[in-house]
């Protein structure tokens, strides 16, 4: 059972998981945020399994509680927690239906840290009696943008929780309005 963040990093190592054995796609990423964006991120491997006939479990139940109650958000090191509330429902949804071995595709991202996925998802894996299928995606990564693209697959501009939505755009300006008009758009602390 591969686990899947998003239609664009699945679609990047599709030729690799046939190569390997059956497999399906699991979308259980109740790190996105908000409704609107995990629906989005859903619907994005939805497409590509309708697309190459593959199986496909999906955890369509929003839960931004489940997330924060499990993720020490506040802390640096929050990813690490995010990664094992994944992969630990993987193996144990991986385990009670047959499956020997488990996977992440988070392991093309460049952005997430790699060594970490892997150790946490080879305890997660082992911990139910499975083995972790590790390999180095990150080559692929190009090769899945260019898929989404291709495919017209939606692409994320942020990892998922609403705080590295915050660390991707806070220190821009990107989608704040800049109207026409003459007036200045003045920020409260500026503000008299
Ligand atoms: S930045 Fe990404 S990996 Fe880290 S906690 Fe947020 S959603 Fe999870």
């Amino acid at each position: 059972m591969a686990h899947a963040c998003c239609g664009e990093c699945a679609a990047a190592i599709l030729e690799p998981l046939r190569a390997l054995a059956p497999f399906a796609l699991y979308f259980h990423n109740p790190n996105i945020q908000p409704l609107r964006e995990f629906r989005r991120r859903a619907k994005s491997v939805q497409v590509l399994a309708d697309a190459e006939r593959l199986d496909l479990l999906v955890d369509l139940d929003y839960d931004p509680k489940r997330f924060l109650d499990a993720v020490p958000w506040d802390r640096p090191d929050r990813c690490l927690a995010c990664y094992r509330l994944r992969l630990a429902e993987t193996a144990r949804l991986a385990a009670a239906r047959g499956f020997e071995a488990m996977t992440t595709t988070l392991l093309v991202s460049l952005h997430q840290d790699h060594e970490a996925v892997r150790r946490i998802g080879t305890q997660e894996a082992e911990a139910h009696g499975l083995r972790f299928h590790y390999e180095d995606w990150r080559p692929l990564a190009d090769r899945g943008h260019q898929e989404a693209k291709r495919r017209n697959l939606y692409r994320q501009q942020y990892c998922g929780c609403l705080f590295s939505e915050q660390e991707r755009f806070g220190l821009t300006r990107e989608h704040l309005y800049r109207g026409e008009g003459g007036g200045e758009i003045i920020h409260r602390e500026e503000s008299p």
